[in-house]
């Protein structure tokens, strides 16, 4: 079965590269006829990986095309995700798969509203890669991919293709509380990084903020049904300081490097979730409307 892999950016080529290599049929679909033609002039996809630099000839196509689509990793960005699955919508089969690679919580609900039979699966990635050129991705940091489908437990065909391609991977029956609390270590973590303009490790000298933060994002987790999603919360955050503490979080990298963030389903879907629940969260409010006068004031959008 044929993969159709959206948006060749970091994950995009990391899983494109890896399926094309073991023998899979893979296909990028392309944002627009002037991408399809830098695509032409790269020769492909390169993959960095551990020093080595392999490219791959893989087929690329616009999202008008078409051939059926069985098989779909939408791998754009939260803020993108809803406009590229209404683009590839006519051509998607009653029965495909989606696999949405998007971090944070809210866009893949947006597009799961699109595809009343389709099968969307969740993911939640810790691998990391960046985009060294056009079509030229860094494999940066080796990590584990989690997939579920909150509407039904019944492991997907396409892991087979996972593991043949040698993505290490795990089906989770509990997707939705792996994506909360990756959330909550975002919130606690991320938008301090970028209001104190310092690396992970530079949040001791922040203690009081980041435990505050927890203490509401715990609260926040139980309301919204996610117990287990808050157990030891501030404690994984501490670790999370220290096991970091050299590096720049991702929001930090995307404001300074002055590329949007994802908020709205990061911080900003944290908080609308309390004010669904009725909840008085007023450091975590607070957060965000300070990350939202930061971004105002270097240009960058607000949502
Ligand atoms: P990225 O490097 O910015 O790649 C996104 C790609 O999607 C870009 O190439 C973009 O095209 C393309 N795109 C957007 N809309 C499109 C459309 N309508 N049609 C075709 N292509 C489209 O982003 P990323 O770092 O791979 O991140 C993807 C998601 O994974 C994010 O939610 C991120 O938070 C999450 N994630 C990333 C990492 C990581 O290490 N990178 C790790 C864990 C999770 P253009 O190139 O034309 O703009």
């Amino acid at each position: 079965m044929s993969w159709h892999v959206l948006g060749a950016g970091s994950l995009g080529t990391l899983w494109a590269t890896r399926l094309a290599r073991v023998g899979l049929p893979v296909r990028l679909i392309l944002r627009d006829r002037q991408r399809l033609t830098a695509f032409a002039q790269a020769g492909g996809l390169t993959l960095v990986e551990q020093g080595q630099v392999q490219r791959h000839a893989i087929g690329a196509e616009l999202a008008d095309a078409e051939t059926p689509i069985q098989r779909l990793l939408l791998a754009c960005k939260a803020y993108d995700a809803e406009a590229a699955i209404l683009e590839v919508l006519p051509r998607l089969q009653p029965d495909a798969e989606i696999l949405l690679l998007q971090n944070g919580l809210g866009s893949q609900d947006a597009v799961a509203r699109h595809l009343p039979t389709q099968r969307c699966l969740f993911l939640s990635s810790t691998e990391g890669a960046f985009r060294q050129a056009d079509f030229q991705v860094v494999f940066a940091g080796a990590g584990h991919t989690w997939l579920g489908d909150p509407q039904d437990a019944s492991p997907p065909a396409c892991l087979a293709d996972l593991q043949a391609a040698d993505i290490p991977h795990q089906w989770s029956p509990d997707i939705l509380g792996r994506l909360w609390r990756k959330l909550a270590l975002n919130c606690a973590l991320n938008p301090l990084t970028v209001l104190h303009d310092c690396r992970n490790g530079g949040l001791h000298e922040h203690a009081d903020e980041v435990a505050g933060l927890c203490q509401e994002l715990s609260e926040l987790l139980q309301q919204c049904g996610q117990a287990a999603a808050a157990e030891q919360l501030h404690e994984e955050v501490l670790r999370v300081i220290d096991a970091t503490a050299a590096n720049y979080s991702s929001m930090h990298q995307d404001v300074t490097q002055g590329r949007r963030t994802e908020i709205s389903y990061l911080l900003g879907y944290a908080c609308t979730a309390a004010r669904q629940q009725d909840l008085h969260l007023p450091r975590l409010e607070a957060l965000l409307q300070r990350l939202r006068a930061h971004l105002a004031k270097r240009g960058l959008p607000l949502d």
